[in-house]
């Protein structure tokens, strides 16, 4: 919006001078962005000072103050119940469509979230786009993090072209699409129903006919015979530990296990680990989960 305001006109290589100094002295209204005029900048003030005239200026948007928020496509999941705050931050961004707050923890079997819709359409399904790749997601059906998606392409860069991949806790079907794009077959499963509807249909929407999607328990999985896999995935912190005597007999001699555990002292798995392989181990920390524990990623070399 134009307004008609007091400003004063100084040659552009006085501009920045002019500008600091009326900055120091409070004159300088910080309401109105500055702009040229010929070869002068017109600097806009607060009062008619000396040698003021009367110009139109653009005035700055007011910065509106958003409340803090993960977004998941057009979804933005707020950490506080705070409906007017949601309504702010709706009309902020025209991308969204909807703000939840998260009711209950990731819980279950499943690690879904029960969710209260604050502001927008009332709904928890949107599409996620993933350097290039969409994935529909349901939030209140199956888990999805979008704060996954730099460990996503972590993995995917130390892939080798035409790997064959095991993503044993697959949910919607990030890591699987991602990973495929790089291998040549990636076997995916998840127990519940609803992630692999989802994960089917997030296969057809990025065309990734490399992918073999299940639905089943990550425990069976040794007993189908499937050949050797070069990487596996488990994204599951909560109890992956307790499936990486199946992952290491389906991975090969010199092969890669990912796995992701919440814990609360450096090294806490590497016991377990070495009761299945002496392989090379390289532990990271993924993300701070509460005050004091935290999900770590330990990059497993499968010796046989
Ligand atoms: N990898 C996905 C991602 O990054 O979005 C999903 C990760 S989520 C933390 C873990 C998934 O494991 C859930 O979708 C859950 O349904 C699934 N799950 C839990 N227990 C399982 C099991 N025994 N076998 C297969 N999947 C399981």
């Amino acid at each position: 919006m134009r307004k008609e305001q007091w400003c004063v006109a100084v040659p552009r290589q006085e501009a920045e001078r002019t500008r600091r100094r009326l900055l120091e002295e409070g004159l300088l209204d910080r309401g109105f962005k500055p702009r040229s005029e010929g070869d002068a900048i017109l600097l806009p003030v607060t009062e008619e000072v000396d040698g003021a005239v009367r110009c139109e200026f653009e005035a700055v948007p007011e910065r509106v103050e958003l409340p803090r928020h993960e977004l998941v496509g057009g979804i933005a999941v707020m950490q506080d119940d705070d409906p007017e705050a949601a309504r702010r931050l709706l009309s902020s961004r025209p991308s969204l469509h909807t703000v939840l707050f998260p009711e209950s923890p990731v819980e279950g079997e499943y690690r879904t979230r029960r969710f209260a819709v604050l502001a927008g359409v009332p709904a928890t399904r949107t599409r996620v786009t993933e350097y290039g790749l969409h994935f529909d997601v349901d939030l209140a059906l199956a888990y999805f993090s979008a704060r996954l998606s730099t460990e996503r392409q972590r993995i995917l860069e130390a892939m080798e072209e035409g790997e064959r991949v095991l993503d044993m806790f697959a949910g919607v079907g990030p890591f699987t699409i991602i990973l495929a794009r790089r291998a040549a077959l990636v076997v995916a499963a998840d127990l519940n129903p609803a992630a692999v509807h989802l994960l089917v249909h997030n296969v057809a929407l990025n065309r990734a006919g490399n992918v073999i999607p299940m639905l089943g328990d990550a425990g069976h999985l040794d007993r189908l015979g499937f050949a050797l896999f070069d990487r596996v995935v488990m994204n599951l912190p909560l109890a992956a530990p307790q499936f990486l005597a199946t992952a290491a007999r389906l991975c090969r001699d010199g092969g890669t296990i990912h796995l992701y555990a919440l814990e609360e002292r450096e090294g806490e798995y590497l016991p377990l680990i070495r009761a299945v392989t002496r392989g090379e181990v390289t532990e990271r920390q993924v993300r701070t989960y509460s005050p004091g524990k935290w999900h770590a990623v330990y990059d497993i070399t499968v010796e046989k």
